[in-house]
């Protein structure tokens, strides 16, 4: 169910997330993709399938098998501060889910053309409705604005198009499609290789080649090989290490201390830190590309003394072998 974050208006909610009301949370079709990629992880999808076209800003398509979004919840689902995932600020320090702010949809239909249909498993039709603003609006003049019944698979597709249509300035500054496409690409790796359980596809509309596709029984290792080779993932080394008084667990995957040396090329890193949520802080940066929590500079001082410590036991060998 989907309901505006309760207690709070609008700007006062703004005001406690700390940033202006007005700030906008896209800069280009990287970030919006991002938030999708979010949205559908948190419905649970196993499977995230993404179409681009001229990087993104003619056209970004994502395709989830989620729980949907119920009929009822279409009217609302593109409004700010709406969402499912938060009823009260109380319930942010429980939060386990990427988003909770109910503001990405409502961003990206301020600076695209939003097409959303979705089905839930309890609906026998799909629906599908079209987003500007913030609101339904009719798909052309003079028809109604009201989501329409279509046949549909269970899940989500959410198409966000002509992406700064509405802001010349910005849409001018991306005339790179290439760029935009490597950076979209840069976010769909990065979710790729660490949702293990869940398959990701990324391509251009109308090209037959996937540039990007992980499987749904893949392991982080395995994600990583997709996505970065089978000579880098035979470099790396496992990091698992639980710290108890500080309520963190790291997992992790590093190149071994030859790599950069053999392939003059910058270390791997992947690092995961499971963190209990009482102890994190997500409202820094409204896009959480920085969040604050407990024990920081302790915590990394520990991650550094380990790496190093299996850096220097792992020194000249190969130690991670994969399976081909
Ligand atoms: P938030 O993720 O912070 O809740 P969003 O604006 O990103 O806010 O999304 C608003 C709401 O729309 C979500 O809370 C969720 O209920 C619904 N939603 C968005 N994308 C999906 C999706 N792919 N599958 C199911 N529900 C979705
Ligand atoms: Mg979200």
């Amino acid at each position: 169910e989907i309901t505006r974050i309760k207690g709070h208006q609008s700007s006062e909610i703004a005001e406690l997330l700390g940033y202006a009301d007005s700030e906008c949370i896209i800069h280009r079709p990287a970030n919006a993709l991002k938030e999708l990629i979010e949205n559908s992880l948190d419905a649970g999808s196993t499977k995230i399938q993404i179409t681009v076209k001229d990087g993104g800003l003619k056209l970004l398509q994502i395709q989830d098998n989620g729980h949907g979004i119920r009929r009822e919840d279409m009217a609302i689902v593109c409004e700010r501060f709406t969402t499912s995932k938060l009823k009260s600020f109380e319930d942010l320090s429980t939060i386990g889910t990427y988003g909770f702010r109910g503001e990405a949809l409502a961003s990206i239909t301020y600076v695209a053309h939003v097409t959303i249909t979705t089905k839930t498993v309890d609906s026998n039709c799909a629906y599908r409705a079209h987003y500007s603003d913030g609101i339904l609006v009719p798909p052309k003049p003079g028809v109604s604005a009201e989501p329409k019944p279509c046949a549909g698979n269970n899940g989500t597709q959410i198409t966000a198009e002509d992406l700064f249509y509405n802001v010349p300035a910005r849409r001018k500054a991306m005339r790179n499609f290439s760029e935009e496409y490597n950076q979209i690409m840069n976010v769909v790796n990065r979710y790729a290789i660490h949702n293990a359980g869940v398959s990701f596809t990324c391509k251009k509309q109308g090209s037959n080649q996937v540039d990007i596709s992980t499987l749904s029984t893949g392991s982080i290792i395995d994600n990583i090989r997709q996505v970065y080779g089978v000579n880098t993932a035979s470099e790396l080394i496992e990091v698992n290490k639980e710290y108890r008084e500080f309520e963190v667990k790291l997992k992790g995957y590093i190149s071994n201390a030859n790599y950069s040396v053999k392939k003059m090329t910058y270390p791997f890193l992947y690092l995961s830190l499971d963190i209990n949520p009482k102890n994190v802080d997500v409202n820094v940066h409204p896009t959480k590309r920085e969040v604050l929590f407990l024990h920081e500079d302790e915590i990394i001082g520990r991650i550094c003394d380990v790496i190093q410590a299996r850096l220097a036991n792992t020194n000249s060998s190969r130690s991670f072998l994969t399976q081909t």
